[in-house]
């Protein structure tokens, strides 16, 4: 996206040193854990509408599958990069492990885009990807999923495609599927719902009263609009202040009704002009005196040029990669508690992981069910992240380098076992 000016596998790498050197991590597991251990790139010829082919370039990299098969989504993006997927598999990796799911991360991605293409190009396109990528895709080998710009229609085509060369019916080859097709009830709130657990959990070690937290979030769109919902849901309370969208935000002081502004947007398509609110910008509402701040839209908003002015307490990262590294360390001078992306967002791969189980005993859990046990794995995954930041307090952690030294040793552990390294 155009806001990125750091390359993010480049980041990736640098996070992955920093743990490796605080775990002491032999040479050859550093190296092992630093690459992807697969990646495949493929020309897709598609026939457009027009009767003329056009290529598309795409990829899928497997990053690790140490613990299990590789998962992670299918973005089709006008401005994809092999660096972008590679970063994204590696916090694929991180994200499984550090809930503690059997399974490895990957990604994929199609430099396309979709806004300019008609259904039947875009249904052409999903199954081209498939004839070329589906040779190394599979439930016990790599899992698929929506991700920017994919969507439970093209999962839809996607598992109909490797039905037609496999022969058999294989729902849980991807997920994030429409629910008539072996998807998941609970999937669509997912995301902000762990997040909501995190902060729930977060609240509680620092001693804050969640139900009169006062909140603001950038991004109203799945992420966004869920975690608005849920906080109050939730937590029992809470004062949602401000939002935004890419077309600007909105701000009271007094609160604003997260329902209402759910309604406008689908009326108007944005946030701006919901009534009784002032205008705010994007860069104003990261920096509002707030208990709580949800980035849940891009990533690289958090930089070294305004992280000294975040007044919130909680940083809940539901965005990828929203704050730089040089931002990390003055927002940890600052004592805010920053919930690292990989575990605010996990709850959307959790539910997923739980589509991939539901289909493989082929029976369907109820709604409860679902919210439950994703509940109880959210809840144990901060603890197992807060307690590594307890246990080493000398290292004066914060809490993405704690979830990086306890995601990234259990997937060391497995490769040692495994005799890889
Ligand atoms: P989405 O496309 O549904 O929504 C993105 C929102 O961001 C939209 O409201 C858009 O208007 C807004 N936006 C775009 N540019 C903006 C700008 N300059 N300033 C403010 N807002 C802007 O996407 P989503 O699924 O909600 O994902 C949001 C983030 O969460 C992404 O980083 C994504 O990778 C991450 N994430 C999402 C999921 C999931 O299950 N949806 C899972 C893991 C991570």
């Amino acid at each position: 996206m155009s806001n990125v000016s750091q390359n993010p596998f480049a980041i990736a790498q640098a996070q992955l040193d920093k743990a490796a050197k605080l775990l002491n991590l032999d040479e050859g597991t550093h190296q092992t854990l630093r690459e992807p251990l697969r990646e495949l790139v493929v020309s897709l010829p598609v026939r457009m509408d027009n009767g003329k082919v056009k290529v598309f370039k795409a990829f899928r990299v497997q990053y690790n599958d140490a613990r299990g098969a590789t998962k992670g989504g299918i973005r089709f993006h006008p401005e994809e990069t092999i660096d972008t997927v590679r970063a994204l598999s590696a916090w694929m990796t991180w994200k499984t492990a550090v809930v503690d799911l059997p399974l490895g991360g990957g990604k994929g991605g199609v430099i396309c885009n979709p806004k300019e293409m008609s259904q039947g190009e875009l249904e052409r396109l999903s199954r081209a990807y498939i004839r070329q990528v589906g040779r190394i895709l599979g439930e016990k080998m790599d899992c698929p999923a929506p991700d920017v710009y994919t969507n439970a229609q093209i999962m839809a085509w996607m598992v109909d495609e490797y039905y037609w060369m496999n022969g058999e019916n294989q729902f849980g080859m991807i997920t994030g599927k429409p629910l008539e097709l072996g998807g998941s009830v609970g999937r669509h709130d997912a995301t902000a719902r762990g997040g909501v657990y995190c902060v729930r959990e977060a609240a509680k070690k620092l001693g804050m009263d969640a139900k009169t937290t006062s909140y603001a979030i950038q991004g109203f769109g799945n992420a966004g609009q869920y975690a608005a919902l849920l906080h109050q849901e939730i937590l029992g309370g809470g004062k949602l202040v401000a939002v935004s969208d890419s077309r600007g935000g909105i701000y009271n002081p007094d609160g604003l009704a997260p329902k209402k502004i759910v309604a406008h947007k689908l009326k108007t398509g944005s946030v701006s002009g919901f009534p009784g609110a002032k205008e705010i910008s994007n860069a104003d509402l990261l920096t509002l005196d707030v208990d709580l701040l949800y980035p849940a839209a891009l990533e690289q908003v958090i930089t070294e040029a305004n992280a000294n002015d975040i007044k919130a307490k909680i940083v809940c990262e539901l965005a990828n990669g929203p704050t730089t590294p040089e931002a990390d360390e003055i927002l940890h001078k600052k004592g805010i508690f920053v919930i690292p992306d990989f575990l605010a967002n996990a709850g959307g791969v959790t539910v997923s992981y739980f589509e991939m189980v539901q289909n493989q005993y082929n029976y369907h859990w109820d709604l409860r069910t679902v919210y439950e046990r994703l509940d109880k794995k959210m809840t144990v995954a901060f603890a197992g992240v807060y307690k590594m930041l307890e246990d080493r307090k000398s290292d004066n952690l914060d809490m993405r380098t704690a979830a990086y030294l306890v995601a990234v040793e259990r997937v060391a552990t497995a490769m040692k076992l495994r005799g890889w390294v």
